[in-house]
């Protein structure tokens, strides 16, 4: 076989060239390595809840999901996922032609994009942006157009006539995130209905990752897209149960749309994994049907958690901005002295045996987020602890 690797041609393509190694990869590796704290790449310590698992493992030994699942997903979990709409958001779906399983949320975001962006096309993205949303429009041949959040009043914000400018004639979608990674802001019901309103008078397509639509903390309150008039049509909203139910190794996903937005991206779909993670499916699919009281559980947990984390970054002077939403916390590391976020995370382990994220690869522009560095919260109360103790050690 010929040498590949001295030919004058790269051997990755040039929609992905750009694009290297996963930050998250990258930052867990680095942990590992110096046997750091990993308060980088966002997965809890502990699993979910036991019934869950058993509700696995009960799948697993009667064989419901050992061979492949229908693609569109097992009908006990799109009831459930048409159930959990219903109940949560008063949104109702035909769990026949309206829901579509996935290999995860990524798998999600990158079937919708894949079916719906022509090349040439303009994807207008919130920035920063979850690193699979640029790597996907460019697969796609899509053309990203960022809009950047921006800090005010202790929380990011979207600049609502940025992002009336940011759509051209070009324009074929918006491409939503809330609650936010890596931000932690949740768009308020005026922005989203702000969205909603563009998308309308636009006539634009809506992919809506609401992956993180249980953590929300204090007042905030996650409002899905699709509820807001015209949109229930033109929505895509993605979701997924790693981040809900702790178990993000099962890369169990769904969206839900029109039919003929859910026909649009199975197409894609099925000739990417077709369909997966069969048991677990069923175990997802109880796990939708908890009751309130977990869910509310979990939502405080994780409030007290990021309390926990934010008043141990505050003492160790870093500026925090207040995450409503998610389970990272965004922070300003120039009142350390720090001006480049991708060095000072490089450098963390060496000075204290912590791992976190800049979120400076998640712009566009170059110089935006250059002082920004996220750190994970949903870990044990031990671990952060003693994550916050080495942070002090930046202080002095
Ligand atoms: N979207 C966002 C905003 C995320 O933070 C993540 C990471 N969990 C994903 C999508 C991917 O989710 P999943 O693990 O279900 O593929
Ligand atoms: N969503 C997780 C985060 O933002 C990471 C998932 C991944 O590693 N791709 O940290």
């Amino acid at each position: 076989m010929a040498d590949m690797t001295s030919s004058p041609r790269p051997l990755l393509n040039r929609r992905l060239a750009e694009f290297g190694t996963t930050v998250f990869a990258e930052m867990s590796a680095l942990a590992l390595r110096t046997g750091s704290i990993n308060l980088g790449q966002g997965f809890p310590d502990t699993d979910g809840p036991e019934e869950v698992r058993e509700a696995a493992v009960r799948a697993l030994r009667d064989g419901r999901g050992n061979q492949y699942p229908p693609g569109p997903g097992v009908p006990e979990l799109r009831t459930a996922v048409t159930a959990h709409q219903r109940r949560r958001y008063g949104l109702s779906f035909d769990p026949d032609t309206e829901v579509l399983v996935t290999a995860g949320a990524t798998e999600a975001i990158a079937a919708a994009l894949l079916a719906l962006v022509e090349p040439g096309d303009e994807v207008v993205a919130l920035e920063p942006y979850y690193d699979s949303y640029a790597a996907c429009v460019a697969l796609a041949g899509g053309r990203r157009v960022p809009v950047t959040l921006r800090p005010q009043g202790g929380r990011f914000r979207l600049d609502l006539d940025e992002l009336r400018d940011a759509v051209t004639d070009r324009t074929r979608l918006l491409l939503i995130n809330t609650p936010h990674n890596p931000t932690g802001t949740v768009l308020t019901r005026e922005e989203l209905a702000a969205i909603a309103e563009l998308a309308v008078e636009r006539d634009l397509l809506v992919v809506t990752d609401e992956v993180y639509e249980h953590l929300v903390y204090d007042d905030a309150e996650h409002v899905p897209l699709a509820t807001f008039p015209g949109m229930r049509e033109r929505t895509v909203t993605i979701s997924s149960a790693g981040k809900t139910f702790s178990f993000t190794g099962w890369k169990v996903g769904w969206i839900t749309a029109a039919p003929e937005l859910v026909t649009a991206v199975r197409s894609a779909k099925q000739y990417l994994t077709y369909v997966s993670a069969g048991p677990f499916q069923y175990a997802v699919a109880e796990a939708l049907a908890l009751p309130d009281s977990y869910f509310d559980g979990f939502r405080s947990d994780l409030q007290r958690k990021r309390d926990l984390l934010g008043d141990g970054l505050r003492a160790a002077g870093f500026e925090v901005y207040q995450p409503q939403g998610t389970y990272f916390v965004t922070t300003d590391i120039t009142p350390l002295g720090e001006k480049d976020a991708y060095a000072f995370c490089h450098a963390l382990p060496e000075r204290c045996g912590v791992v976190a994220i800049p979120n400076s690869v998640f712009y566009d522009a170059p110089d935006v987020g250059r002082n920004q560095v996220r750190f994970a919260f949903c870990k044990k109360d031990d671990t952060l602890s003693e994550a916050v103790d080495r942070l002090r050690r930046l202080a002095s």
